[in-house]
């Protein structure tokens, strides 16, 4: 225990003993150790050494009274305080005086502009070697446990290929927006409405996945589907057979845009199609007053009578395959010709039978400009597949169900022949069957 020079704390001391009976001596023997109390003095820690001080004598002066100012009987009743020690610990950063202006900022809490020029000064003073400033990145960051950021700066190092790399991985990961084809294929495969769907975009949005089309361009995708004159009246929609032909083309010839650049002499196509109608009955019967009078028949929308074409191929003057229709019978191809409320008589087949055929007849070939100078001629071939027994059998003018509607043999006819290939089994005049396989189209 020893104590320095110190004149005032010897001179507060003695004012609480008096001076003849506490000095230095004394001082030592009460004995507490003061940490260079002499630098101190000089670092100006005033403040807290003067309370320190004064707690020292408040003490002294009340518990002395309490002894009856008698040092004996003081010190062995607070033997475990005089035991004690008081230390003042002198912080070796206050030697400096406090710097006058703005405290400066550490990193962690200084704005961008700072940040980037704090690491801009640190890189300087390394001579902006940046594997020597990449490594002590790294030693740092194991220090803190920041293992995943100590591997990457690790690998980048060690391996100068790594940087490219990984920037090569993380642009593969960007999300490809859709295109408003794509999204109003996914609109109409999930039954969406218009909020659904823009619900799902500006989720998305948020999440910085922009990938989306605005709704007003998918809107304008589902317009570029439509055929041109379309007629719709109240118990009839239709388009003529051109336009749906033409437009049909078209779409399909857009898309195999590849195929045409593999085959640059395929100028002249045919699109091979199968058609037909059939009527379904058995629908709900809405209470509207239909504004159209038909004299001599009651306009109901129980009855439905659809005519429909299907796109089955395309090939070209080569006999090339350009495009077939995977799935024939699926309703993605299924086009609608005419839709109306009625009902599948025998009087109604005909008509539309000889309406289409008319309308095949006086169909014109379509040019379409696949580039500058380029044309492709589509020509229509057409098939009436998608039809049922009892049309075949209204077509072919067999009123028997029991006789072969193709070659109208009855059944007695069959049990009496002999010669399969005699003329009764040649198919009549007009029993137009194709050569296309396809299953009637049934609702
Ligand atoms: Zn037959």
């Amino acid at each position: 225990m020893k104590i320095k020079e110190s004149s005032s704390f010897c001179i507060a001391i003695s004012s609480i003993f008096g001076a003849t009976t506490i000095d230095k001596k004394n001082l030592s023997h009460i004995g507490f150790t003061v940490k260079s109390i002499t630098t101190i003095w000089k670092m100006k820690k005033k403040r807290e050494i003067d309370k320190k001080i004064s707690n020292f004598e408040s003490f002294i002066k009340r518990n002395l009274l309490k002894c009856n100012k008698m040092m004996e009987r003081f010190m062995t009743t607070h033997a475990k305080w005089m035991a004690s020690k008081i230390t003042i610990i002198v912080d070796e950063n206050c030697k400096t005086p406090k710097k006058m202006g703005r405290p400066t900022l550490h990193y962690t809490n200084a704005g961008t502009r700072l940040k980037r020029k704090l690491a801009s000064d640190l890189a300087i003073d390394n001579n902006n070697n940046t594997n020597l400033l990449m490594h002590a990145a790294a030693v740092s960051a194991k220090k803190e446990r920041k293992t995943d950021v100590a591997f990457v700066l690790t690998k980048t190092i060690r391996t100068p290929e790594y940087p490219t790399e990984s920037k090569k991985h993380l642009q593969l990961q960007k999300p490809i927006p859709l295109s408003p084809d794509e999204a109003l294929a996914y609109l109409l495969e999930n039954s969406l409405n218009k909020q659904q769907y823009t619900n799902t975009r500006l989720l998305n949005k948020r999440h910085n996945c922009d990938i989306y089309p605005s709704y007003n361009k998918v809107m304008e995708a589902k317009l570029q589907c439509r055929p041109k004159c379309i007629e719709v009246m109240e118990t009839t929609a239709r388009v003529p057979l051109q336009n749906l032909l033409d437009h049909t083309a078209h779409r399909i010839i857009k898309l195999q845009s590849d195929v045409f650049k593999q085959f640059p002499d395929a100028s002249e196509i045919k699109l091979i199609c199968s058609y037909g109608f059939d009527g379904s009955t058995g629908h709900s019967i809405y209470k509207q007053k239909f504004l159209t009078e038909i004299p001599g028949s009651q306009l109901s929308d129980h009855s439905l009578f659809v005519t429909s074409v299907i796109p089955i191929q395309i090939t070209d003057t080569y006999h090339r395959n350009i495009w077939t229709n995977r799935t024939p019978q699926s309703i993605r191809f299924c086009r609608p010709l005419k839709i109306d409320l009625l009902k599948e008589t025998t009087a109604h087949i005909i008509i539309e039978k000889k309406d289409l055929d008319f309308q095949i007849n006086t169909l014109k070939p379509f040019v379409y400009k696949l580039v500058e100078n380029v044309d492709i001629v589509v020509t229509y071939e057409m098939h009436m597949t998608l039809i049922d027994g009892k049309v075949l059998s209204v077509l072919t003018g067999t009123k028997s169900t029991q006789c072969c509607p193709i070659c109208g043999v009855t059944p007695t006819k069959v049990l009496e022949i002999t010669d399969f290939s005699s003329e009764t089994f040649t198919p009549k005049l007009g029993a137009n069957i194709s050569v296309v396989p396809n299953v009637p189209y049934d609702s």
